[in-house]
């Protein structure tokens, strides 16, 4: 086990957050009291327990960390990671309140992480080892509905949601809103459909918004629609992989490069992602991957000369020894704090245009949000008004044959009484979010010209929110 990765460029991960909001707190002259409760995380549980492991004892160490209460429950993934720490998780916690906050979720942030390297253990060890690890959450206080909800990071997915809330069930059977303990489960098991995808869809919504924008565009040096940029992707998981899945198969961009742990393949004529993601599962790298130019060091890759960047590892991947060689004209923060605050201060130096993670990566709380509220009202979206919708839809395509005189198209007929299923509803949903919170960034960035960049834009809407909280109510 590698020691935890607590320092990006001399600073910690929280510290390097703490920056950044420190320029929208100075910015919006909050006093240093507010500003102090808006930082300071509220909370952090650490817990070590032992499984047996192939007849052997092993023990584990896990955190969950609130950062925010002033929306409940708190919310935030939980990953699994071989190098991963308590600053880390406390980082991740802090961005998910403002993250909430910019994207109008009404939620306060945490974060879990639980210190192993997954790819070590067969899938029962993970189903027992989730099992525990939940345990111990939820008789300290912190899994429930009501207070503390965890979702898939790094490392886990739909399979580690389902052992958490079907163990949350088997404690709390009474609790008549079990499922709403956790989000991103499988459909079958109370998810919705459409959260899986749901950052990644996110971050293809947030850049199709960014394109309608032309001033934007001409700003960052971009030129054309979405469909015209070359992009370089930094880890093929599940955010990088819907991501790069969608903008190159409906919006038409290139993906002219995909790094991954093992090193990157690169192919100007743009990469067919379905494939690389096919060999990545099967051989568990991208080497030998037929049809790209196969590079060892990853790393140099993200230096490419392209349209966008979109780091969707891990953070810290673009620091101070490499932000003065990014040649990309924007990057679109898909991962949480892939920009090391000395990097973001090179790269806005440097006029790189930067789509901050506390934005871009929203889409996965956003849909999370959808299936809490799915879970408390134990019904599926859609399934009250649908055919009612494709009824009323009927009675137009009538109305308008009888009063046109004319048959209505077999295809318009059919748009016209479709009535919108659960999956629409989610990305509608998601799309109006995306949507609405990037003109908000704009708009204050536009209001504002001195801010200087999104990322600062996008923290002061979150803490002209969070801060409107605690000074409505005072401090408890
Ligand atoms: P994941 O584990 O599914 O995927 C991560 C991918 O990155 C893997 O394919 C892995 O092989 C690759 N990777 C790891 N280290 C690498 C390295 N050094 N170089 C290149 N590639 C590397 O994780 P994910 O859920 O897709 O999360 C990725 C990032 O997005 C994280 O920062 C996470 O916090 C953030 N995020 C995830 C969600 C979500 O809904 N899953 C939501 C918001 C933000």
């Amino acid at each position: 086990m590698t020691a935890p990765m607590e320092l990006l460029d001399g600073l910690s991960f929280r510290a390097s957050v703490d920056r950044m909001v420190d320029r929208a707190l100075e910015a919006l002259k909050i006093d240093p009291g507010t500003a102090e409760a808006i930082k300071s995380c509220a909370s952090v549980l650490k817990v070590q327990f032992p499984v047996e492991i192939d007849g052997r004892i092993e023990v584990f160490t896990g955190w969950r960390a609130v950062h925010s209460t002033h929306r409940l429950p708190a919310k935030g993934g939980i990953r699994y990671a071989p190098d991963v720490g308590q600053g880390e998780v406390e980082a991740l916690a802090a961005l998910m309140t403002y993250k909430c906050a910019v994207v109008d979720v009404p939620f306060g942030g945490s974060k879990g992480a639980l210190l192993i390297d997954p790819r070590r253990y067969t899938r029962d060890q993970l189903r027992r080892i989730t099992r525990r690890f939940t345990a111990e959450l939820a008789r300290r206080g912190f899994l429930s509905p009501a207070t503390n909800v965890p979702a898939p990071d790094m490392g886990t997915g739909e399979r580690e949601m389902a052992w958490i809330a079907d163990t949350y069930k088997h404690l709390f059977p009474e609790d008549v809103n079990h499922l709403a303990c956790v989000t991103g489960k499988p459909v079958t098991l109370g998810g919705i459909r459409g959260r899986k995808e749901a950052t990644g869809r996110g971050v293809q919504y947030a850049l199709q918004e960014f394109f309608r924008h032309p001033a934007a565009v001409r700003e960052a040096g971009l030129k054309g629609g979405l469909g015209d940029q070359r992009i370089v992707v930094q880890g093929l998981g599940n955010v990088g992989y819907h991501a790069a899945k969608f903008l190159s198969e409906e919006d038409g961009a290139r993906i002219v490069a995909v790094i991954e742990r093992d090193g990157a393949v690169v192919n100007e004529a743009g990469l067919d992602v379905e494939a690389v993601r096919r060999h990545l599962v099967e051989h568990g790298g991208v080497k030998g991957f037929a049809g790209a130019t196969y590079v060892e060091d990853g790393a140099s890759v993200l230096e490419l000369e392209c349209d966008i960047l979109l780091p969707a590892a891990m953070e810290g991947a673009i620091h101070a020894g490499n932000a003065e060689r990014i040649r990309a004209r924007m990057i679109a923060e898909a991962a949480n704090g892939p920009v090391t605050h000395e990097a973001d201060e090179i790269l806005r130096r440097r006029g790189v245009t930067i789509l901050p993670d506390l934005y871009l990566n929203a889409g996965g709380v956003t849909v999370s949000y959808f299936e809490w509220i799915r879970n408390l009202s134990h019904i599926r979206f859609g399934r009250i008004d649908r055919r009612f919708d494709e009824m009323r839809g009927n009675h137009y395509a009538q109305a308008l044959e009888e009063l046109t005189g004319k048959a209505v198209p077999e295809w318009m007929r059919a748009r016209m009484t479709r009535g919108a299923d659960e999956l629409d509803l989610v990305r509608s949903g998601l799309d109006d979010t995306m949507r609405t919170a990037f003109q908000d960034i704009r708009a204050t960035l536009e209001a504002n010209p001195k801010l200087g960049d999104y990322r600062t834009a996008a923290y002061v809407i979150a803490v002209r929110k969070i801060a409107r909280a605690y000074i409505d109510v005072g401090v408890y």
